[in-house]
């Protein structure tokens, strides 16, 4: 089986099956590390869970 990145369309290895030609879809190294940059760009607060609407769920404790 290929793997073939669905973000660049470029074939960045084989897996199990090798006799298999068909395509296994997934993201390679380097847009992987472009996500990873684009992830850690992103603001990492977010709002809604942080005004206090996750303390109006009753814990699950029973102790
Ligand atoms: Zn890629």
């Amino acid at each position: 089986m290929k793997r073939v990145c669905s973000y660049c369309k470029k074939t960045y290895g084989e897996k199990e099956p090798f006799d298999d030609n068909s395509i296994t879809h997934g993201a390679c190294e380097e847009c992987k590390n472009k996500m990873m940059e684009e992830i850690d760009k992103m603001p990492q607060e977010e709002p809604k869970l942080r005004k206090g609407s996750l303390r109006e769920i009753p814990s699950p404790k029973k102790s």
